[in-house]
């Protein structure tokens, strides 16, 4: 017998199944190419697979410290300061995570309290505003100025008040592939200055970024950082999703907040690819040269669905493209996104998803970390629709 309805009172009652999780299953079972959910469908590289294997061989399967094995943090550290001209402290300041989706929940968990409110630009990734309701914290959702995604600091700063905890940031930007500038930081950086306000900056593709641009982390900006809880994602950077791998890196008082809940919600993260990567990550090569791989993917892309229908949108990082299907349909995204499964056999994300209100700008998001193969196929699709 269930328990009656009344009793489970949802913490979520609005929240269904995230749409990764929608959609990649959608596309299994009419077997389309799958450019929906965001992974590579090529190998990751067997020289970092081979390390972890060693470990587990040697015997590193137990536990890790709680804050991760100091090898990495040290590592973690030396790579930050390299890229960003930033210290964090392995001892107090860094912490290896079960992926950065783990990190955004611990971070929102430590400091978001009842009646908090939180800043969120949308399309906003799936998990920030859940999270941010698990904890009865109120989200603010600000939308990015649309044609191209600029996020307008004037407006945000109308929006600051008392209650204003924290402002999530996401550059490179997933769905869009948009990118803060300098001014952006700047703006940020002006309009925060003199309050309390926490920043989580999302940086899961810090290494994907194209044409040349710097990727603008907080980490570069001390009066940014020293306000900052910073997520990356291994998962990203080495092709390898589905080990579930990432840290967090902010100051020490920032820090000692996010571990007391860290703790309590995985305690540590699996040790044999922790020692394989704090290995891995000291050769700069294996992450250095990641921009400039996702961009030949983006522009082979690019090329292949030209002579198409649809309409490009500029993707300076991330590796998904968004297209514009207003030529071909006025349907809303999601039954056109099914209609392309369905009928086309091929998968993509809507980018009304990744907002909470109705929205349909006709534009699907298309994930191009696969082989050449797979973008072939899928372009010749895209181009007879
Ligand atoms: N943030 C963004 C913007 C992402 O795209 C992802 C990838 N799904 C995550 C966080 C979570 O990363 P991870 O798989 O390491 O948990
Ligand atoms: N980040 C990936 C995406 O945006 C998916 C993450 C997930 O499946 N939760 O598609």
């Amino acid at each position: 017998m269930n328990l009656y309805p009344e009793a489970i009172n949802s913490k979520l009652p609005n929240t269904g199944l995230s749409i990764f999780a929608v959609m990649s299953a959608m596309a299994n079972k009419y077997s389309a190419i799958n450019l929906s959910q965001g992974f590579p469908d090529f190998k990751s590289c067997p020289k970092l697979i081979e390390l972890v294997h060693n470990y587990m061989k040697k015997g590193f399967n137990q536990y890790a410290p709680m804050p991760g094995l100091m090898s990495l943090r040290e590592a973690i550290s030396e790579k930050t300061e390299y890229l960003y001209n930033a210290v964090y402290n392995p001892d107090t300041e860094i912490t290896v995570t079960a992926g950065a989706k783990q990190g955004i929940y611990t971070a929102i968990s430590a400091f978001v309290k009842e009646d908090d409110e939180v800043i969120v630009f949308e399309p906003a990734y799936d998990s920030y505003v859940p999270t941010i309701k698990l904890n009865g914290g109120t989200p603010i959702c600000v939308h990015l100025k649309m044609p191209d995604y600029k996020v307008d600091w004037n407006e945000v700063r109308k929006l600051l008040n008392r209650r204003t905890k924290m402002i999530i940031i996401n550059t490179p930007h997933n769905p869009t592939g948009t990118i803060l500038k300098e001014d952006d930081m700047k703006e940020l950086e002006r309009i925060t200055k003199n309050t309390g306000i926490i920043i989580l900056s999302d940086e899961v593709y810090e290494h994907i970024i194209f044409d040349n641009h710097n990727h603008q982390s907080v980490c570069r900006y001390p009066a940014l950082a020293e306000r900052s809880l910073v997520l990356s994602s291994f998962g990203k950077t080495f092709h390898n999703t589905g080990w579930k791998i990432g840290y967090c890196v902010a100051p020490s008082n920032l820090m000692k907040e996010f571990r007391k809940v860290h703790q309590f919600i995985v305690f540590c993260v699996n040790s044999p690819i922790q020692y394989a990567l704090a290995d891995y990550i000291k050769d700069k090569s294996n992450y250095e040269n990641l921009g400039e791989f996702y961009q030949k993917k983006r522009d082979y892309f690019l090329k292949l669905v030209e002579g198409s229908r649809f309409k490009k949108t500029p993707s300076l990082g991330t590796y998904f493209q968004s297209l514009d299907y207003s030529k071909i349909s006025e349907e809303d995204e999601m039954p056109f996104a099914e209609k392309l499964i369905k009928e086309h056999g091929i998968g993509s994300v809507p980018i009304s998803s990744f907002y909470n209100k109705p929205i349909n700008n006709k534009i699907l998001r298309f994930c191009f970390a696969k082989s050449d193969e797979t973008l072939e196929k899928a372009a010749e699709i895209l181009c007879k629709i």
